[in-house]
């Protein structure tokens, strides 16, 4: 079935036909100078889905992902202070052991989340060989000037600039903000190399003198080494189009002269109260919020699929909590189809849902239909072990975890409580028919058992 995928650089959705046989795809990491917020992972949450969708169609996949610790300034643009060195100056820490501490938590974070790991992580701290060598590139070729405050990428000697966003150059200017180096030749020139001052913390040996990196070096550095000149997809946030990627693309021409990504993929911003959600702005919530809240981390994952990626989602504790009884329902769904004993569903049936399912993914990971198929196979009114199996086939998309057991308990019965307990006894004293035994009286009764590493745990059918 064909796949078909939205390219910012075209501004349409299009078929998506592979360089090679491997997929590559290169994905904007975090900046580790914090804990990942909610926001954050709606972007990573499309990342794996993604991964996922293709999975799905059959393909390889080569992705790597970046940690950014080191060269992200507090503006996307060249000013302010190094995220990582400010935060490490406030908590009076190491930036490597900043970096680190957030990085492990950032991939705690993806577990709970079910999100699958790109092949490769690359961190830029270990990558300033690779940028210096990519900025001399750029400089020998003649889209590079020195400054006293550092190399600049030279945007006039572009065809064109931007290319991603529908803008003149001039238009950004109007917009001006206050010049951070006076010898600039033309004011959107960005930085891929910074000069470091006495007291800078972070900084290494350069052609250029004791410096550090730009932020944009580092993905350009990184993608070309691991995914080639050109590799098939690139994937951020819609707040790196402007700037992030737009300069990506820019160093990738002045080096070799190629666009690197064919197909450039942004997800939207989740917002709070009609805002964004940001850790500058302060309102930021968590995977652990949610787990404080009840909410178990998966549920997000369904609430990020309420809505299209290209669409903007607004963030509210209700939405999450809707989710998160979704996520029981679909897992009790599951279980009555796993439990029902006669099959009269036909293959007709079947395959008219994976249909149904596979065309609205591949229709730009169109989540939000594919959901509606998945709740029609989880309602259907005839009980199937092959509409579990369907389920279990989709989940491979979803990532939810679909056979695990609903964490929402109703309220059980008196006297499925009581044979519960008897049932317990009965296996204590390792009476495994009469274990047995009861376990049928209490499916008879409409509740299914299952022995955990906590107990048992019962629900009903
Ligand atoms: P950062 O760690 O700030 O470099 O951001 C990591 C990723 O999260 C990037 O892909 C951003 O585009 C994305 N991002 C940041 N804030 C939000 C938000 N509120 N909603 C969705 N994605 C976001
Ligand atoms: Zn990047």
């Amino acid at each position: 079935m064909e796949l078909k995928l939205y390219n910012t650089l075209s501004r349409k959705k299009e078929d998506f036909i592979p360089i090679n046989d491997i997929i590559r795809i290169y994905s904007c990491g975090p900046t580790v100078y914090s804990f990942a917020h909610i926001g954050n992972f709606r972007a990573y949450v499309f990342m794996d889905t993604l991964r996922r969708v293709l999975k799905y169609n059959g393909y390889i996949l080569k992705h790597a992902m970046n940690i950014t610790d080191v060269g992200h300034l507090e503006s996307d643009a060249d000013e302010g202070e190094d995220k990582i060195a400010k935060a490490a100056k406030k908590e009076n820490k190491d930036p490597y052991e900043i970096a680190k501490f957030y990085t492990d938590i950032f991939f705690k974070d993806m577990d709970k989340l079910n999100i699958d790991k790109p092949e490769i992580i690359c961190k830029a701290t270990d990558h300033i060989k690779e940028m210096t060598e990519y900025v001399s590139d750029i400089v020998k070729n003649g889209y590079g000037y020195e400054t006293s405050r550092g190399i600049y990428f030279d945007i006039s000697k572009l065809d064109k600039y931007p290319i991603l966003q529908d803008r003149k150059v001039e238009e950004q200017i109007a917009g001006a903000r206050v010049e951070v180096d006076s010898e600039k030749r033309n004011p959107e020139d960005f930085a891929l190399w910074i000069k470091a001052p006495e007291n800078h913390i972070m900084k290494w040996e350069s052609p250029w003198g004791l410096s550090y990196p730009g932020w944009h070096i580092e993905c350009s550095a990184m993608s070309s080494k691991y995914l080639g000149e050109e590799f098939d997809i690139h994937t951020g946030g819609v707040d790196h189009i402007p700037t992030h990627h737009e300069n990506e693309i820019a160093q990738s021409k002045g080096r070799c002269g190629k666009i690197p990504a064919r197909f450039w993929m942004h997800c939207n911003f989740l917002q709070i109260d009609g805002g964004k959600m940001s850790k500058s702005l302060g309102n930021i919530y968590t995977i652990d919020t949610l787990k404080e809240k009840g909410i178990e981390p998966i549920a997000y994952k369904l609430f990020c699929f309420s809505s299209h990626y290209r669409n903007k989602l607004n963030f509210t504790f209700e939405g999450a909590e809707s989710a998160n009884v979704s996520l029981s329902r679909i897992r009790e769904g599951y279980q009555k189809h796993v439990l029902s004993e006669e099959d009269l569903v036909s293959d007709e049936e079947i395959n008219e849902f994976e249909e149904k399912f596979h065309r609205a993914i591949n229709d730009d990971l169109n989540m939000p239909v594919a959901m509606s198929v998945v709740w029609d196979v989880v309602k259907y009114s005839k009980k199937s072990k092959k509409l579990a199996n369907l389920l279990l086939k989709f989940d491979e998309v979803l990532g939810i975890k679909i056979d695990e057991m609903p964490k929402i308990q109703e309220e059980l019965p008196e006297e499925i409580i009581e044979l519960i307990e008897k049932r317990k006894k009965a296996r204590e004293e390792k009476n495994w028919k009469l274990s047995d035994e009861i376990r049928d009286i209490i499916k008879e009764k409409g509740y299914i058992i299952k022995d955990s590493k906590t107990g048992m745990e019962a629900q009903k059918i």
